[in-house]
């Protein structure tokens, strides 16, 4: 396995492709956005380049890593040839179905097609395809260099060997994974979104202020970061789709938060935007 294509270059599909650039995969990365194509390939340089300053790779090796990637709209060409495709477009089921079925066609017939998605069912998506033996969910965290794990999510009909080149690949990118059957938002989706929705509702109630929400959990619970600012890391407006489909596949318990969906409305959307629970300029 050498050769594999990230499909969106946005916050995760530029957190894939340096991490496989690093580990001396040959990586495609497509979007239909030339503009967030620039932008990844500007993140990739300089998350390099701050890589080297702190001593995690040589500098030697930077431009051997950077001539791993090749950025282009040109859908076809990206996914020639590739062993893997891992899709991160947006939370969005109609997209991925489309995005799925495009791939099939496009791709050789041993191609392995998986989604990043956050909380959707892999089945549905595999299920536009004609190789749902193939198909399968490989959720990354964000940011993609740093978090150690990788959740893989089986469809009914992923098969076994499908399974276990998700765990090379997996191993190839230095990550842990565990393995999960799928049900709507997978383990660490699902957890997650209860924990940071529940913040923003205690928010909103005048519970507590923000930072005070976080460092409670922080320094009461252990958690590494605090519900707010983890929201912010994620992107707010990719936070309330997955709330959406939570909401929408597993019930009341997993309403959006009214604050969620007045900062998406209002623009904020945490980092990516500048603002969000906290302000970054
Ligand atoms: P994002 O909004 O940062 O980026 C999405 C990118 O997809 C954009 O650059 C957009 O131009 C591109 N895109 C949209 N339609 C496309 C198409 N037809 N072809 C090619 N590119 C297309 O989104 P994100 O936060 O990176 O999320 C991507 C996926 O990863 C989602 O399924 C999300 O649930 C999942 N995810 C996100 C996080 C996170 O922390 N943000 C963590 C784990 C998983």
């Amino acid at each position: 396995m050498n050769q594999i294509c990230v499909i969106g270059a946005g916050t995760m599909g530029r957190g894939i492709a340096y991490l496989g650039a690093i580990n001396g995969l040959e990586v495609t990365i497509n979007d239909i956005s030339q503009e967030a194509l620039e932008q990844a390939k500007t993140y990739i340089e300089q998350t390099m380049h701050k890589s080297t300053e702190k001593g995690f790779i040589s500098k030697e090796r930077v431009e051997d890593y950077l001539s791993n990637l090749t950025y282009t709209e040109d859908l076809d060409k990206a996914v020639d040839q590739v062993d893997f495709v891992i899709e991160a477009v947006f939370e969005n089921m109609e997209l991925k179905i489309n995005m799925f079925r495009q791939l099939d066609e496009l791709c050789d017939n041993y191609t392995i097609l998986a989604t990043n998605t956050s909380t959707m069912s892999p089945t549905e998506i595999a299920a536009s395809t004609s190789r749902p033996d193939q198909c399968i969910a490989m959720h990354f965290f964000n940011p993609v260099h740093k978090m150690k794990l990788i959740e893989l999510i089986k469809g009914l009909d992923t098969s076994q060997e499908t399974v276990e080149k998700a765990q090379e690949l997996g191993r190839i990118m230095g990550k842990e994974t565990v393995e999960v059957n799928e049900f709507p938002g997978f383990v660490t989706s699902r957890m997650n979104c209860l924990i940071g929705n529940e913040a923003m509702n205690m928010l909103m109630e005048g519970v507590a202020s923000v930072e005070d929400i976080d460092k409670a959990m922080k320094l009461g619970l252990n958690h590494p970061m605090g519900p707010l600012e983890l929201a912010d890391l994620v992107g707010l407006d990719s936070r309330l789709r997955n709330m959406e489909y939570l909401h929408a596949t597993l019930g009341e318990k997993y309403r959006p938060s009214p604050l969620l969906t007045k900062y998406v409305k209002s623009g904020r959307k945490g980092r990516k935007s500048g603002h969000g629970f906290y302000d970054y300029y």
